[in-house]
């Protein structure tokens, strides 16, 4: 595995491997990588020639208040896990390198990144837009490979290479769950050994919409009534938001007609976790 640091180095080796007829997947982390990510990876691996990961922490993705700071960095470990998994390019560059003095140039997928995550973190869908197109013209890649655990994110990605016609094809892999139910996430170590169990209440609420969707439920409102009162019961996790909305627009829904896009989003202590599940048929 070759390890890059600068856009230059990166782009070049990307170019050379792309000459040689083999499709490139691109798999964007930000570290701290767990079997999430590792799944993206075997998908990309399984879809394309050749796999490139980037490992960047966004600081503009992040709100003045959060966690830019402490988030997890541990790059002897991920760099040791992606060279297991066959990966060819690893993208590791400073801010500095990807945000040169005096940048000035947004992208913002507007109607979307306000929606969801984007209502309590105001900001953060657009520094996610900005840092996926820069990676999208630095590494060239013929698809990339993103979680459906971040789905309005999804969501934003899927029309931002719409939109500004990215010829990447978008592949979204399924959510991977701990073996309790709780959904990975590098921000789970955050969690200490009496929020760890709380923590699971994002699921469960999605498990009591799911359940009273099979039984025949279709109005939003009594869905979400639902999963609220799961969290009731639950009065140490603080819910962010719990909605049903249509999984391209993000746009909230009456009645589930077609697949619908269930998402939570709670404050375990000072933890912000997120989850979510399709509602279908
Ligand atoms: P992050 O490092 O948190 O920015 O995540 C990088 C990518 O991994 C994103 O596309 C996430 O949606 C994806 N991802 C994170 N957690 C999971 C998970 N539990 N299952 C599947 N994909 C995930």
């Amino acid at each position: 595995m070759n390890i890059y640091r600068s856009v230059g180095e990166t782009r070049a080796a990307c170019r050379v491997l792309r000459a040689s007829g083999r499709r490139l997947g691109l798999v964007p982390t930000m570290g701290a990588l767990h079997e999430g990510h590792l799944s993206l990876v075997r998908a990309a691996r399984a879809q394309c020639d050749a796999v490139a990961v980037s490992l960047f922490v966004n600081p503009t993705q992040f709100g003045p208040t959060e966690d830019l700071a402490k988030y997890p960095r541990p790059f002897e470990r991920d760099r040791a896990l992606l060279e297991k998994e066959g990966v060819e390019i690893l993208f590791s560059p400073s801010a500095d390198e990807m945000y040169p003095k005096g940048e000035g140039t947004w992208v913002v997928v507007d109607g979307l990144s306000e929606k969801l995550d984007g209502h309590s973190r105001p900001g953060h869908f657009r520094g996610v837009a900005t840092v996926v197109s820069k990676l999208f013209h630095i590494l060239e890649p013929d698809a990339a490979f993103f979680g459906q655990k971040d789905a309005a994110q999804s969501a934003i990605i899927r029309r931002l290479v719409r939109d500004l016609n990215f010829p990447v094809k978008v592949v979204i892999c399924p959510i991977v769950r701990e073996p309790d139910g709780l959904a990975m996430s590098s921000r789970n170590t955050y969690l200490s050994p009496e929020e760890r169990p709380r923590a699971l209440v994002l699921r469960q609420s999605l498990i009591r919409v799911e359940e009273n969707f099979r039984a025949g439920e279709r109005n939003a409102a009594r869905l979400s009534v639902a999963a609220r009162e799961v969290f009731a019961a639950q009065p140490q996790v603080r819910l962010d938001y719990f909605e049903i909305v249509d999984p391209d627009t993000l746009d909230p829904i009456e009645q589930v007609s077609q697949p619908a896009l269930a998402a939570v989003a709670a404050y375990v202590g000072n933890t912000r976790l997120i989850d979510n599940a399709i509602l279908r048929d």
